[in-house]
């Protein structure tokens, strides 16, 4: 049975090989010329637990990461946060990353082809069944949809399909990312890898980290949701060469604007024929904007899920039914989608708070409570944490705390509207679910 995959990325690999592994005749398409040309040519972080779950080897070009030191504009606040030193995040290099991937998706069979573009999903009554690529249609029993926050297949679906086109322009964040070289004379700061929320009281977040692959350098990036301007920018990156004067103007890699979606999950991942994983799902973490190991377990899970309908005796074409494929979309919900969920309910919240600093600098947040936002997990509103929390809170800040308490109560019911997600696919399940998504959503909004 035929599987195109559109995009050679972090999910689309991991899915090509476990897609292979079961038999099945895999090709992806991947606009890239090549592995070296795919993507970014620099390090992002990961922990390190997502390649003991998809059993894949970490690439040797790696490096552990340090701790987050989270900034308030004007570092009026400047608190570290310890990372889980007993299995820290790595910071592991884009390209070896991808070719290891790519190894692995060919040693199971799959073949990918490069410099090939996806246009446009063939559709035929109400099912995927192939892509147009580079102007030519070509078949397949199961497209499966890992071309990024903008895929060009998703955004073409039919209506029919209920499946989001886009995301919102509140749900990306605008970044520029480089490596800059640091300038002689100064020294590192006490405390590293600052991430600055809300820079400059702007809806987004802006760092400076020391490169751990290279002494000389610095890793730099300056964000916004709705948009970064070059004003924007401009500003971003003078107010952090004014608090980290080691930042030189020389960019030694990067040094360009991406895009990546910071919101919760799709709430239709899957159609008769097609499937989506990865960024274009929606899968970063929303605080921060990862979504490599989500990526990889997306792909894991949905691999899994055909994989139960061939050991259960389906041998045909409907082994790629919405009603089947669905199971995936459960598990994802169930197994992080829910969390997203909750935490884009702190994020919107976050980004137009007005007491960062009393936020981040008082004990209303714990360590974990950070770590576990930043790492994609929720905040859990429980009577022990209420009164923990209450013995920290001055009757001054009392006025803050009921603005704040709100949010999280809300932020609790999206995380478990998310894991309530229905088991089996009958539509009009789904549909009450997903209003129930989308009104916690706006609401957050107002
Ligand atoms: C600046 C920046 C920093 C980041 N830092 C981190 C981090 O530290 N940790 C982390 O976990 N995540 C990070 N991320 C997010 C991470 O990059 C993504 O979440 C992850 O790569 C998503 O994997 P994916 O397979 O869904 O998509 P991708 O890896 O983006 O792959 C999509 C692939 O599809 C291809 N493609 C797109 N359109 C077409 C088309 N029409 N035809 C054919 N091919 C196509 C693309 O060329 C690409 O190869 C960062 C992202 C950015 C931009």
């Amino acid at each position: 049975m035929k599987v195109l995959i559109a995009g050679a990325g972090i999910g689309g690999l991991v899915a090509a090989g476990r897609l292979a592994d079961l038999g099945l005749d895999v090709e992806v398409i991947e606009k890239s010329t090549s592995i070296e040309t795919m993507r970014y040519d620099w390090h992002d972080d990961v922990a390190p637990k997502i390649f003991r779950r998809v059993g894949i080897e970490i690439p040797k070009e790696h490096w552990k990461k340090g701790s987050w030191t989270f900034c308030t504009t004007g570092e009026a606040v400047v608190r570290e946060f310890q990372q889980d030193e007993t299995d820290p995040d790595l910071s592991i290099e884009r390209i070896p990353l991808n070719q290891t991937l790519a190894n692995y998706a060919t040693s199971k069979g799959a073949k990918i082809c490069f410099n090939a573009k996806v246009q446009a999903p063939i559709v035929k009554d109400g099912r995927v069944c192939g892509l147009v690529i580079d102007g030519k249609e070509e078949e397949a029993d199961f497209v499966l949809d890992s071309a990024g926050a903008y895929s060009p297949i998703r955004s073409n679906l039919p209506e029919e399909f209920k499946i989001a086109k886009l995301p919102g322009e509140d749900e990306v964040f605008e970044v520029y990312r480089a490596f800059v070289r640091k300038n002689d004379g100064f020294e590192d700061a006490v405390l590293q890898n600052k991430v600055y929320m809300k820079h400059l009281n702007k809806p987004g977040i802006s760092w400076a980290i020391p490169d751990v692959s290279d002494a000389t350098c610095m890793n730099v990036l300056v964000g916004k949701v709705c948009g970064l301007s070059d004003e924007d920018l401009k500003e971003g990156l003078e107010d952090l060469r004014k608090f980290n004067p080691v930042l030189s103007e020389e960019v030694v890699r990067g040094g360009y604007k991406v895009r990546i979606p910071v919101r919760y999950p799709l709430t239709r991942m899957v159609a008769d024929g097609y499937a989506v994983i990865g960024d274009a799902a929606f899968m970063t973490i929303p605080m921060l904007g990862s979504g490599i190991a989500s990526s990889m377990l997306s792909a894991t899970l949905l691999a899994e899920t055909i994989g139960e309908s061939m050991t259960a005796g389906i041998k045909d074409a409907s082994m790629f039914d919405a009603k089947n494929l669905w199971r995936y979309q459960v598990k994802v919900y169930q197994e992080f989608g829910y969390q997203h969920l909750a935490v884009d309910i702190m994020k919107r919240w976050m980004l137009t708070c007005d007491f960062l600093d009393w936020l981040f600098g008082s004990k209303i947040l714990s360590n974990s409570d950070l770590v576990s936002a930043a790492s994609g997990q929720a905040i859990k509103l429980t009577a022990k944490f209420a009164l923990q929390k209450m013995g920290v809170i001055k009757p001054k800040d009392l006025g803050k705390v009921l603005k704040m308490m709100p949010m999280l109560l809300r932020s609790n019911k999206a995380g478990n509207i998310g894991k309530r997600i229905p088991k089996k696919y009958v539509p009009r399940a789904i549909e009450c679910w997903e209003k129930k998504v989308f009104k916690i959503i706006e609401k957050s909004n107002g």
